[in-house]
């Protein structure tokens, strides 16, 4: 019987898509994906260092997997991505019943470690700079979804946010090329994706390392938008400093590119985004978010913010709620600041916001968060949309639950129980409205899913 294997993720979409394409290099080795962690015979950890909570996760969840390994000697554990790029040899100091620590530069090595470790026993190789040589690994993604995708543009970062541990674990930024990527996207519209979003640390600063020429972004975007078949277009995430004029018009004259747009904020305060290395003030930020606005209608927005940055004042909080108010935001990201070792910002500690101050600044900005969402929301209500639906809602299985162009969940009865295939598309119109979600009736079918492979879902 083949070996079985459940790749776990912990962090972002990058790390997401990083786990599917790890779960594709098993699959070539000739492994199958198993049910659950018990039932595996390889399990890898695709792991994330930005905040300090993602560490405590990882290495409970290791501890916790020790009894399972003593009951099962020929379980195999591998640890990778961020965290382990930060920790390498530490991790296996902390849980010795670890078989391989690998880094973010050597994914594609993985199988091969795997079986070196079968021979050689527990090893560590987490290099600081990517493989030129390490073959494409896109090429053999396990993808979750049939009909949505991740594409991968670009790696590392190239700016130094004063609280991020992203550039020292992923590195500078690569690019990869403008034609390699369309044609991984004329590739995934032919098996039936409609739907992909570009990743990447800074996604606006595209190409800069290829051709020393930003607006590369805007013709990437215009040209994976004319792909036939792809009828939504995403990225994630681009920096405010680089949002530049050739991307908001590619953004406004390419129709599949939704109308969307995730903008980090982080501090509202001038002073805090100094101290953060932001490389743009709030004015900025909000005329470039009015320049997108002029030009995007019904554009949603979302944001990250960071709260009890070191030596942000009750003045600092007050103007970052201001900016909240007026940006206007669809949903929010709120984290309490933590400091992550080697960051300029963790030295910081002379200032450090104490954190009940912290805790209560972080609780008063989601309450007007959650304002401003519901806010937003109340005006779909009555308007009909398209969403391209996702499967049985989490909370309510007898629901079906379907995003809009504008990354918005709703959540709707279907026609008839399940009569509804992940993938379609579908008009509903909005009943209801809540901070993270809508509610809606079904109105009508608009288009069956275009895939005609189901890829077994992983767990999770
Ligand atoms: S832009 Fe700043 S926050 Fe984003 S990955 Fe780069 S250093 Fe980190």
């Amino acid at each position: 019987m083949a070996p079985r294997f459940v790749v776990r993720t912990f962090g972002c979409q990058m790390n997401e898509h990083d786990s599917e394409r790890l779960a594709g290099l098993l699959a070539a080795e000739g492994m199958e994906p198993a049910d659950g962690v018990d039932d595996a015979d390889v399990l890898v950890f695709n792991t994330c260092c930005i905040r300090e909570n993602a560490d405590n996760r990882l290495y409970g969840e290791l501890g916790r997997l020790k009894e399972l390994a003593d009951r099962k000697p020929g379980l195999t554990i591998a640890v990778g991505g961020c965290l382990a790029q930060k920790d390498g040899a530490r991790i296996l100091e902390r849980a010795p019943h670890v078989d391989v620590v690998f880094g973010t530069h050597n994914l594609s090595r993985v199988p091969e470690l795997l079986r070196r470790s079968a021979l050689e026993g527990p090893l560590c190789e987490v290099p600081d700079q990517p493989d030129p040589d390490a073959p494409p690994l896109h090429l053999t993604a396990l993808r979750d979804l049939p009909y949505a995708a991740w594409v991968t543009i670009q790696t590392g970062c190239d700016n130094s946010c004063a609280f991020c541990i992203v550039p020292s674990v992923r590195g500078r930024e690569i690019s990869r090329h403008l034609d390699e990527v369309v044609t991984e996207v004329e590739g995934l519209a032919a098996r039936g994706v409609v739907e992909v979003t570009l990743l990447g640390q800074n996604v606006n600063s595209y190409g800069r390392d290829l051709t020393h020429r930003s607006p590369l972004f805007s013709e990437l975007l215009r040209r994976v938008g004319a792909v036939e078949g792809i009828e939504r277009v995403r990225f994630t995430s681009p920096h405010p400093k680089d949002l530049r004029p050739e991307t908001i018009a590619a953004m406004a004259e390419t129709p599949a590119v939704c109308e969307q747009l995730h903008l980090p904020l982080q501090s509202g305060s001038d002073r805090v985004l100094a101290l953060m290395r932001r490389g743009y003030t709030a004015e900025r930020y909000l005329r470039r978010l009015a320049a997108v606005r002029a030009v995007v209608p019904d554009l949603a927005v979302t944001t990250d913010l960071i709260v009890g940055f070191p030596g942000e004042t009750e003045d600092d909080f007050e103007a970052t709620l201001e900016v909240v108010a007026e940006a206007a935001y669809d949903s929010a990201y709120t984290f309490v600041f933590s400091p992550r070792p080697g960051t300029r910002a963790a030295d910081m500690v002379e200032s450090f916001v104490p954190p009940e101050v912290a805790k209560e600044r972080f609780e008063r900005l989601r309450s007007v968060v959650e304002r401003s969402a519901l806010g937003r929301h109340e005006t779909r209500v009555g308007r009909h949309e398209t969403v391209l639906v996702e499967g049985p809602s989490r909370k309510e299985p007898t629901m079906l639950s379907g995003r809009t162009r504008q990354g918005k969940l709703a959540h709707f009865a279907p026609p008839k129980a399940n009569g509804v295939a992940p993938g379609s598309f579908a008009e509903v119109v909005v009943t209801g409205a809540a901070p993270h979600h809508l509610r809606a009736d079904w109105v009508a079918l608009v288009a069956p899913p275009r895939h005609r492979m189901r890829i077994p879902v992983q767990v999770r």
